[in-house]
């Protein structure tokens, strides 16, 4: 086989498609205008701005209003998460907060990213009760743990739409369901949802909803916060009134029409992608286990993303994977993207009960580039890998 590299960390980032670049391109030159200046150059940015918005919106079967622009995923999450509970310490009513509540709960799985987590916890550390959901062994949080949750009345409630170290599917209807029923805020963070499944909010109960560009094929640094009219929320940083004063400071309009056309390519492709990017994966999984027999598969059979898949390695060591892939010309990760490059034991692993010394966890995730060669290419070289570490073991 003539491949040398595969990279299959997709869900760390992405490579930038041809069509975002080209149509980024214009506005790192002649349409360098700033979108608050009243000149041509200033209303040529806003119109690109504005337009930037108006189609992630549709992407999402949001509003143009709904949609604020934000620096990432962690940003979106963030003023999701400590930006709706400051507003509820301040606020007297609205949506889902409780005055009653003493300034009240937050919740999250125990699964979050740590964009999420981090958030919640600098919450509590403001004073907020901070409930954790558990979840199964296949990653997934329990309804009736939800409901439990909900006598609480938290400020917000914050399940991710799909895991990034499993891949796991979250019941993310039936909580926002349940959520809107009591009166309650739902966050969800779809950074690796989105392009990989059906991702709308005209068709799924949650008020607040994050997404990143960097994952679909997009630029880095851009991500996005969807609003649902009426849900408050308090920006963290603080400057000029851009963004609807939620997120202040001179827009990063490149990356937002970059961002809109990689999200309108993935909406529009998303059914045709998934189906190729799951028999990809299937493949991946039954070469993997054929050759090495005892190997474990993290995350459900089913309501599992098409692109990840996350293996254990019994009795491997898990740095030595990862770097003898490497040396294979494989790109693959140990952790969550944000730990990779140091290896850490994985908080999500741990939540599934599916932790253990001297075992070797890795994710393997599928993208746009990859090919049916590359898989084949994968399996040899994960063979390979493992039989090697048996050797010197
Ligand atoms: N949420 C999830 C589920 C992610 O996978 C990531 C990135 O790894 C983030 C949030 C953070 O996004 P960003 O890298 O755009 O800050």
């Amino acid at each position: 086989m003539s491949l040398k590299f595969v990279y299959l960390d997709h869900a760390a980032t992405t490579s930038l498609r041809p069509e975002v670049r080209e149509a980024m391109l214009p506005y790192f030159d002649e349409k360098f205008g700033n979108p608050s200046s009243t000149h041509r150059w200033g209303r040529q940015a806003r119109n690109a701005l504005e337009q930037a918005r108006e189609r992630l919106a549709a992407a999402i079967g949001a509003h143009r209003r709904e949609v604020v622009f934000t620096g990432g995923g962690t940003e979106a999450d963030n003023i999701a998460v400590l930006g709706r509970w400051r507003s509820a310490c301040r606020s007297t009513g609205g949506n889902g907060s409780s005055p009653s509540a003493a300034r009240g709960a937050v919740v999250c799985s125990a699964v979050e990213h740590k964009a999420v987590g981090a958030a919640a916890q600098c919450a509590a550390d403001e004073g907020a009760e901070l409930i954790t959901l558990g979840v199964d062994e296949d990653g997934r949080v329990d309804l009736n743990s939800v409901m439990e949750a909900l006598h609480a009345r938290p400020c917000v409630v914050s399940v991710m739409w799909a895991n990034n170290e499993v891949g796991t599917i979250e019941p993310v209807a039936e909580i926002g369901a349940r959520c809107r029923e009591a009166d309650i805020v739902f966050h969800t963070d779809a950074v690796q949802a989105f392009a990989k499944l059906r991702v709308r909010v005209d068709e799924t109960p949650c008020d607040l909803l994050s997404l990143s560009a960097h994952k679909i094929s997009g630029p880095k640094g851009i991500g996005a916060l969807y609003i649902r009219e009426g849900t408050q929320v308090l920006p963290l940083v603080h400057g000029g009134g851009q963004e609807r004063e939620l997120r202040p400071g001179t827009e990063n309009v490149a990356s937002a029409v970059g961002f809109a056309v990689a999200a309108e390519l993935a909406a529009a492709e998303q059914e045709e992608e998934a189906a190729r990017l799951g028999a990809l994966r299937a493949r991946l999984r039954e070469g993997l286990q054929q050759i090495v027999p005892e190997l474990v598969v993290n995350g459900p059979a089913e309501h599992v993303l098409p692109n990840i898949l996350n293996v254990t390695v019994p009795g491997a060591d898990q740095e030595g994977v990862i770097i003898g892939l490497d040396l294979e010309g494989i790109a693959a990760s140990g952790a969550s993207a944000c730990q990779s490059g140091t290896i850490k034991p994985s908080h999500v692993l741990a939540a599934m009960g599916r932790i253990s010394d001297g075992d070797a966890a890795v994710r393997l995730s599928l993208g746009r580039t990859t090919t049916a060669e590359e898989i084949e290419f994968a399996i040899s070289a994960f063979g390979r890998v493992i039989e090697q570490l048996r050797v010197e073991a």
